[in-house]
């Protein structure tokens, strides 16, 4: 105990220095010579151990006092008890007024200690899934929709606050409302913290003696919700689009969550989607295939017509420009793409057989030449 340093003298402060002072001197000495930072150094060890002592006496008012007074006989006997094999876990029984999570919480941003002390701050509100059936005319253009879905809500009742009318919440003694303790370990004879949730509150740093008789204490409650939401021009099936803060309620003041709204898109009896295109198959006749002919073609907006050339193949693409599903968020456009598909006569009788034979005989190969191609090909090849 001879050779100890003066408290002050460790941290590098005045006798008189403010509590800030201390906080901060002893937070430069910690980062430095903290193990982490320094691994496998003995000294660097040695060090933290002296700068943690000084430190958890002079961050206490009562104990400073006492040091002040007495010097180290007027702190815990324990201490610098421990000989070779440092401090004694006795040691550091009064450990209560320093937390390096928080010291350290505070250099990196984070860290060890705000995962702790969040267990009672603002949380926001779990995000919720929900599915909904539109059909392709919907998705396309978007629609108002009414949906329906079960969410945790403040309870109206107690007003979130968890208790009877009249009651209060009390400020859980074992934590001081931090909704967390503080366990310490000795590891290689050096005090290590560690934060785990207060088990007299269930980490939320209040407790309620008279719960509310609707939520049970809980201050949440589940309830169904029924809104109108704007289901986007454009969507496709699976996609989602979200309702911002419909989602469960927050907890200790923190935001509620999202809904994420999936569609389904029903299929449709002619289209089909590809992108912001629509597809479709339109059968013609074979007449109307050789002749040329204007044709109704179905779309989104209604009847258009279109006129196919004379001499059109089937599988035959057209394009109609614009009249497609809008791009999400934008007014213009996809565009819709007919196929023709001719449709070879069935079930002719004698007479109507008889005028296409007359007729094969009168066209020639010229005005097939893809026949004509062909069989030209297969002359070669045997
Ligand atoms: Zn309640
Ligand atoms: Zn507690």
């Amino acid at each position: 105990m001879a050779d100890k340093r003066d408290y002050y003298e460790v941290l590098g402060v005045e006798k008189n220095a403010s509590e800030t002072e201390i906080k901060k001197a002893y937070r430069k000495l910690a980062m430095k010579y903290h193990p982490d930072q320094n691994p496998g150094d003995k000294d660097a060890e040695e060090k933290f151990k002296e700068i943690n002592e000084a430190y958890e006496v002079l961050s206490d008012a009562d104990k400073k006092a006492r040091y002040d007074q007495f010097g180290f006989a007027g702190v815990d006997p324990n201490f610098g008890a421990g000989g070779a094999g440092g401090y004694g876990g006795s040691g550091f029984s009064g450990f209560d007024g320093f937390d390096l999570g928080s010291i350290f919480g505070d250099f990196f941003g984070g860290g060890s200690a705000s995962s702790g002390s969040r267990r009672n701050g603002p949380t926001r509100g779990q995000n919720l899934g929900l599915e909904l059936e539109i059909t392709f005319e919907e998705a396309a253009f978007g629609c108002e929709k009414e949906v329906s879905f079960g969410r945790i809500e403040p309870c109206n009742t107690c007003g979130g606050s968890g208790c009877r009318s009249g009651s209060q919440p009390e400020t859980c003694s074992r934590c001081g409302g931090r909704g967390t303790i503080r366990t310490q370990q000795n590891f290689m004879g050096m005090a290590m913290q560690s934060e785990s949730p207060c088990p007299n509150c269930g980490g939320k740093g209040k407790i309620i003696k008279d719960p509310c008789n609707v939520c049970k204490g809980k201050g949440k409650v589940r309830r169904n919700k029924t809104m109108k939401v704007q289901v986007p021009a454009g969507i496709d099936d699976g996609q989602s689009f979200r309702l911002r803060g419909e989602g469960n309620c927050g907890s200790n003041g923190g935001p509620s969550g999202d809904v994420l709204v999936t569609v389904s898109v029903k299929k449709h009896p002619l289209f089909e989607r590809d992108g912001a295109n629509v597809l479709c198959e339109m059968p013609i006749t074979f007449t109307q295939a050789a002749l040329g002919a204007e044709i109704e073609v179905p779309t989104l907006d209604g009847k258009v017509r279109y006129s196919i050339p004379e001499g059109t193949q089937t599988g035959t693409t057209f394009r109609l420009k614009g009249k497609g599903i809008p791009y999400v968020g934008y007014k213009n456009r996809g565009d819709q793409y007919v196929t023709v598909v001719v449709e070879t006569p069935t079930k002719l009788n004698r007479e109507q057989k008889e005028l296409l034979k007359k007729l094969a005989d009168t066209v020639g190969d010229d005005g097939q030449p893809k026949r004509k191609s062909f069989f030209d090909k297969l002359k070669d090849q045997f």
